[in-house]
């Protein structure tokens, strides 16, 4: 059996290497636009790579597929993978890196073990459409034509788009018919209504609320970064999921507490908690410490954003993560109406979900 992977980031390249093993006859393909593989993950957990987490699951995802899949092929079964592919795992609290604690080595070994087990490997070919001719896809690229039996898109979305993922294949789909959910970048700074110029480049641990129309929705504790014209930091990138999850994104205030303490802070204390260029910036503009509100304006765009928030349709696949109109056409990773919070999700995502079709193609 001929089997097609479009696109050889981290869900493509996982799957080729998982259909290979469970069935050493599959003829497994990836078509790449890039010069390499896997070029997206040597920027994952800057420059880490962050490919799991053993912590809690519950609402890191936008839609609990995500959660079902992790319970099927668990963060425990990737660590245990990953370790039998010699990426060896090393945790700080719940986030699981490769001991060297750089991403090369996943990207080396991923590649080494395509490799070994005899993948064919098409690098500097974008694919601009496939046809189903018979049940043969044919798969066009700019260069040339491949036919496949199966056909997997693991294109992803559409962030980080210098890396080779433009949205293209999700444009691609949308020409044959597929309902694409609206595509927004998320793990994303925020963009704020207020000015901030005069504190940017600050750091300054605190406790940050979401809020939409006055009412509580999110909060957690971490590093704010201020910007130019709004905020940073993985806390923001974390609220930036929240808000993406919001139909209605008016009325959306993001309130810091600076001191993150239960006392009243008085304004001459201010400098206990802040550095001097933030204080100033609160008591020139009447600022409380404790309650220091921002509105939302929008979120920053594709190049800074970690991942892309929509993408193909869930009401488009089954069980399987199968096309429901085209039979034999799967879908792995972020090219998929699915996205995680910072903290090894977005990656859990990606290799459960080829798991998933993993197994379809092996039954
Ligand atoms: C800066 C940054 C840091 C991140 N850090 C983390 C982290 O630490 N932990 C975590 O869990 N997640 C992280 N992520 C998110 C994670 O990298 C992605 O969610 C994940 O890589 C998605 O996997 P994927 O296989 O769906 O897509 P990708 O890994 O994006 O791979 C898609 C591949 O398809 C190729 N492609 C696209 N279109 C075509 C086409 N038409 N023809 C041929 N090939 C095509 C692309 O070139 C690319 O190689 C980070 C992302 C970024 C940008």
């Amino acid at each position: 059996m001929k089997i097609g992977i479009i696109g050889g980031g981290a869900s493509g390249a996982f799957l080729a290497i998982r259909l290979k093993e469970s069935n050493p006859s599959f003829e497994v393909s990836i078509i790449e636009r890039n010069d390499k593989l896997l070029k997206k993950i040597l920027v994952t957990g800057n420059g880490r790579c962050n490919y799991a987490n053993t912590g809690e699951l519950d609402n890191k995802y936008n839609n609990k597929l995500a959660n079902e899949l992790l319970n099927e092929f668990t963060p425990q079964d990737i660590i245990r993978v990953f370790d039998s592919y010699g990426i060896h795992p090393y945790a700080i609290d719940n986030l699981i890196y490769p001991v060297s604690l750089n991403a090369q080595t996943v990207a080396i070994q991923l590649i080494k073990k395509i490799e070994s087990l005899g993948i064919k490997v098409y690098l500097n070919e974008k694919v601009i459409d496939y046809q189903k001719e018979d049940s043969k896809f044919i798969v066009k690229s700019e260069n040339s034509e491949h036919v496949f039996d199966k056909l997997v898109v693991s294109a992803g979305g559409c962030s980080y788009p210098q890396l080779g993922t433009d949205g293209t294949s999700l444009n691609m789909l949308q020409r044959h018919g597929y309902k694409i959910e609206t595509l927004s970048p998320t793990l994303s700074p925020l963009k704020v209504k207020e000015n901030t110029k005069k504190i940017s480049g600050q750091r300054q641990k605190g406790k940050v609320s979401l809020f939409k129309d006055n009412k509580l929705i999110y909060q957690e504790e971490g590093e704010i970064l201020f910007k130019d014209d709004g905020l940073s930091g993985i806390v923001m990138l974390n609220i930036s999921s929240m808000i993406n999850r919001l139909k209605d994104k008016n009325n959306i205030k993001i309130v810091l507490d600076l001191a993150n303490t239960n006392k009243k802070i008085n304004k001459d204390q201010y400098i206990e908690y802040v550095s001097p260029k933030i204080a100033d910036y609160l008591l020139v503009n009447n600022l409380d410490i404790q309650n220091l509100s921002f509105t939302f304006k929008d979120f920053y765009d594709y190049q800074i954003a970690e991942v892309s928030h929509g993408g193909l349709s869930l009401s488009e696949i089954n069980d399987s993560l199968e096309s429901k109109k085209e039979k034999d056409l799967y879908f792995t990773g972020e090219v998929l109406d699915i996205d995680g919070m910072c903290g090894g999700y977005n990656l859990m995502f990606a290799f459960a979900s080829a798991e998933k079709v993993k197994k379809a193609i092996k039954e």
